[in-house]
């Protein structure tokens, strides 16, 4: 089909059954019944094509896959129960003991967790590099590296990387460029269309966009997805429930008007803060000021949702603005039709030693918002609520 993008999002996937349904239909089936004995044999056989059981395959399930791999430019994909175990089956699938990932060091706290304590655990072991430093990531990469992965922007300093030379370098060394795309969404990156091997998703964020699910996904060349991702979901068994699939293809079908709303909102709210008297710095790839402004909106439609900002002041300042809101929610999650804020020295950040916190950037000043889908006017309202007490 040469549907665009935005088609994609609202057709893709879409199967009618008999009933003629104009909306998808959600399947709470946990197996699925069949004709005959012969047929039984026949789909367990792998002769005949079909259903057996839904930590297999479900065709809610499917319905997501199908849609967000579409909007993706990928193959295949693999629906899983979490943002998480989406990582784990695909480096779990993937890798086998005595292999090495290079990671970005600028990368959800629990990737890392995973990637050190519990694939170390396996014997593959990760090093960790910043995320814009090329030469860095060449000088990481050995003999046994398979994959490469990174978050672009990076939470919550909104660093930017070049995805399409990463995976040049990721080829020219025989490994998989892998990039975890939950804070732009297909609708504003597509980095398999850069070159990028695998994209992962924490579906949790902007692919539901309401705050509601738990989910995620792998997507990538459909040869590797079905063998070893879904090979190994369909065994360890991180499926996800029919329920949240239909959940999440639903967001799906608004997430480009979703994501060029929130990055208005983020980039009026940063151009706002900007000129701010108590705030000394934002980060924000949609503003000139951003040190990689011209990377940013060459491989991004849009700045994304997330604004970083230092208030000038210490902690006290930093808690008097998150104290202060009455409208945006004080909660780490991100991604919503809410807007979110958090202070991440003390919340998502705080088990990073302080040196090393320090040193990324996210200092006791810094407060990072998920702006969400309000009217800006009162976001703004809001937070000046705690700003304007700092000066
Ligand atoms: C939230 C998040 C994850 C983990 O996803 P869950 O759905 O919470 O398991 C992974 N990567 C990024 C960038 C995230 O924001």
């Amino acid at each position: 089909m040469d549907w665009h993008e935005e088609s994609f999002a609202i057709h893709g996937g879409y199967a009618r059954t008999q009933e003629g349904e104009n909306s998808e239909a959600i399947f709470p089936t946990s197996s699925f019944a069949f004709d005959s004995a012969a047929q039984a044999a026949a789909r367990f056989a792998g002769e005949e094509a079909g259903n057996i059981y839904s930590r297999f395959t479900n065709p809610t399930v499917r319905t997501f896959e199908q849609r967000l791999a579409a909007m993706e430019g990928g193959e295949a994909c693999v629906g899983t129960a979490s943002g998480m175990s989406a990582i784990l089956s695909l480096t779990l699938g993937l890798l086998e003991s005595g292999d090495h990932i290079v990671s970005s060091r600028s990368i959800f706290g629990t990737t890392k967790v995973l990637f050190s304590k519990y694939l170390g655990k396996l014997g593959i072991g990760t090093d960790y590099v910043p995320l814009s430093d090329y030469a860095a990531w060449e000088v990481a990469i050995r003999p046994e590296t398979k994959i490469l992965f990174l978050e672009t922007p990076s939470n919550p300093m909104t660093e930017v990387a070049d995805i399409a030379r990463l995976a040049e370098l990721a080829h020219a060394h025989g490994c998989w460029l892998v990039v975890d795309n939950a804070f732009c969404t297909p609708a504003l990156q597509q980095p398999l269309r850069l070159g990028a091997d695998f994209v992962i998703h924490s579906a949790t964020k902007f692919l539901d966009g309401q705050g509601r699910c738990v989910g995620g996904a792998v997507v990538g060349p459909e040869a590797l997805v079905e063998e070893h991702v879904r090979g190994f979901l369909r065994t360890c068994g991180p499926s996800m429930s029919p329920f949240n699939a239909w959940v999440f293809f639903k967001g799906l079908e608004t997430l480009h008007v979703r994501m060029k709303a929130h990055s208005d909102n983020a980039l009026a709210l940063a151009q706002w803060l900007e000129a701010h008297p108590a705030v000394e710095k934002v980060f924000y790839p949609g503003l000139p000021s951003h040190p990689q402004h011209a990377l940013a909106i060459r491989q991004q439609k849009s700045g994304g949702g997330l604004v970083s900002f230092y208030v000038r002041g210490g902690r006290e300042a930093a808690w008097k603005v998150v104290d202060s809101v009455r409208m945006i929610h004080i909660t780490a999650n991100l991604g919503d039709t809410k807007t979110l804020i958090t202070h991440p020295a003390t919340t998502t950040h705080s088990r990073v030693e302080p040196e090393v916190r320090e040193a990324a950037g996210i200092t006791d000043s810094l407060l990072r918002v998920s702006v969400g889908l309000e009217a800006i006017e009162d976001i703004q309202a809001d937070l000046d609520r705690g700003l304007s007490q700092l000066i």
